[in-house]
């Protein structure tokens, strides 16, 4: 890493990416609302098998986003309504170029409606203000469920399966130039194929036409900062894909 990656990390929070051995568990690992399982594990077991993929004539694909929002919000399709406070639509620029894509509410969204608020929310600021991004200034984040797993689990695959259109949707309506798959659960469920992040992590892929890239959750960055410089080598990356102005940026 050079001196100038180091300012920008350490300017963003994303610094250091080494934690000192003596340091207080407490110190390292934040409290974080929702907390995916270790990010390089096989998805053979989270989700159990490839997410079924949902067909473009679904009757959700037609709907604009009036009655999009309207249809996520009334939606009881899967078990996860029961549980929770409220479904987690998505917040941003509807017309972004980059679309960030986590797992599932945790408890801080499912209080506010709003995906990545709280500790993981945080983060994920700073990650986009590493690459010159805001919130809702030409970018979109949403969830692959919309509702808040029981206790943080993670979404079982029928569960994404049925929530799954909704994203498609929301896609097809924002035409971003690139999504941002932030952690396993969101790059497998997109991808549909089992694959541990660090293989799917360095490469373009695609998802219904729109470039691809895959990075670790905010939520598991906190408990995992040693894994920030790789998250950083994914962020240069994608800015390199949608902008080709990686090395003169920063
Ligand atoms: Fe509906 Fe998705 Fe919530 Fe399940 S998680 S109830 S499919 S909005």
């Amino acid at each position: 890493m050079n001196i100038r990656d180091e300012a920008v990390l350490r300017e963003l929070n994303l610094y250091p990416l080494w934690v000192r051995r003596d340091a207080p568990v407490a110190a390292v690992i934040a409290p974080v609302a929702a907390v995916p399982v270790e990010e390089e594990q096989a998805v053979s077991v989270v989700p159990s098998g490839p997410v079924q993929q949902s067909s473009a004539d679904s009757p959700i694909a037609s709907l604009d986003w009036s009655a999009l929002k309207q249809k996520v919000h009334d939606c009881t399709a899967c078990k996860l309504r029961a549980g929770c406070t409220q479904t987690v639509f998505g917040v941003g620029d509807e017309q972004a170029d980059w679309l960030f894509v986590g797992e599932g509410p945790g408890a801080d969204e499912d209080a506010r409606g709003e995906p990545f608020v709280g500790q993981a929310g945080k983060l994920l600021d700073n990650m986009l203000a590493a690459i010159k991004l805001k919130r809702g200034d030409n970018v979109y984040i949403a969830n692959i469920v919309k509702c808040r797993p029981p206790d943080n689990r993670t979404p079982e695959p029928d569960e994404i399966t049925t929530c799954l259109p909704y994203l498609q949707n929301q896609i097809a309506l924002i035409k971003p130039k690139l999504i941002v798959a932030l952690g396993k659960t969101a790059a497998t469920s997109l991808l549909g194929r089992d694959a541990t992040l660090g293989s799917l992590r360095g490469t373009l892929h695609e998802y219904q036409g729109v470039p691809l890239i895959v990075t670790y959750h905010p939520a598991y960055l906190l408990r995992s900062p040693a894994e920030k410089a790789k998250a950083w080598q994914d962020l240069r990356l994608a800015l390199h894909h949608i902008s080709n102005r990686v090395d003169s940026s920063f």
